[in-house]
């Protein structure tokens, strides 16, 4: 496997590949890579004959306050596990080249980056539009993999794909969660013993919502109320907010039809988790 640092010599590896007739998949990351973004990188191998694994923690999706200089970043062991999950060449880039000037140019995806996430991160989903749409221009891919974990910026990347006719098919693939069904998250590791104990109830509360889907709930109100009950009773717990939405638009249903998208995000501490269900579906 590559580590290739320049963007420059990755335009020159993809576009040989791509001459030689070979599909290209580009899984996008942040990096300090667990086993979700290695189910990433396995089904891009199963579809494509190059991929690539991009590892940039993008400064300009991050608040004032938020974790950007802290972020865990280990590029030797995220070389060994997207290897072993598959990958053929991690693009890793300075953020100089990422950014050479103060960015003018964004990509915003309107109505979609303001809701869930985006109302206590500000500006957040436009960096992460802007970022992706750099990544998509520079490795031109045939595919991109997208981890259903983050479902508003899954749908935020579906809509701007669609919007601004990027040739480029977009692979959602399911949460890994540990054994406990906390969803994997680079930011798992800031929890405390005492928090990450009582983690695992944001995914005893979606099986719950689940439950009270399949035994014919239909109400958002009921439904939240319910999850807002159980997760209160964790004292470390700190609901951000429970929401029921479109899964495309993520607009709010308050009757819920058959692909609704449950979401959430809770505090322990600073550290802010999320996690999600598709209702009916999973
Ligand atoms: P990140 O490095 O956190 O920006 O994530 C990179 C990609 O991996 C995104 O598409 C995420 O949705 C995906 N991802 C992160 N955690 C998980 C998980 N637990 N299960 C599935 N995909 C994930």
């Amino acid at each position: 496997m590559e580590l290739c640092q320049q963007i420059s010599v990755l335009r020159q590896k993809i576009t040989a590949a791509k001459s030689d007739g070979k599909q290209v998949g580009l899984v996008p990351t942040m990096g300090y890579l667990h086993a979700g973004h290695q189910s990433l990188i396995q089904q891009a191998r199963l579809d494509c004959d190059l991929v690539v694994v991009s590892i940039f923690v993008n400064p300009i999706q991050f608040g004032p306050n938020e974790d950007y200089a802290t972020y865990p970043r280990d590029l030797e062991r995220d070389s060994q596990m997207a290897y072993a999950a598959g990958a053929d060449l991690i693009f890793a880039p300075p953020v100089a080249d990422m950014y050479p000037k103060p960015n003018l140019a964004h990509v915003e995806v309107d109505l979609m980056g303001n809701c869930l996430c985006g109302r206590s991160r500000q500006g957040h989903f436009r960096g992460v539009a802007t970022v992706v749409s750099k990544l998509f221009n520079i490795a031109q891919p045939h595919k991109a993999y997208f981890g259903k974990k983050d479902a508003q910026q899954l749908a935020i990347i579906k809509r701007m794909v669609e919007d601004l006719n990027f040739p480029i098919h977009i692979v959602a693939i399911p949460i890994a969660r540990e054994q406990d069904g906390l969803a994997m998250s680079s930011r798992n590791i800031y929890l405390s013993p005492a928090q990450r104990a009582q983690a695992p109830v944001l995914h005893q509360a979606l099986v719950k919502a689940q439950e009270m889907f399949t035994l014919g709930e239909r109400s958002s109100i009921q439904i939240i109320a319910a999850m807002k009950q159980m997760i209160g009773y964790q004292s470390l717990a700190d609901i951000d907010y429970i929401e029921i939405v479109d899964t495309e638009t993520l607009q709010p249903v308050e009757i819920l039809d058959n692909s609704s998208l449950l979401a959430l995000a809770v505090r322990f501490g600073k550290t802010r988790l999320i996690d999600n269900i598709t209702l009916g579906e999973d």
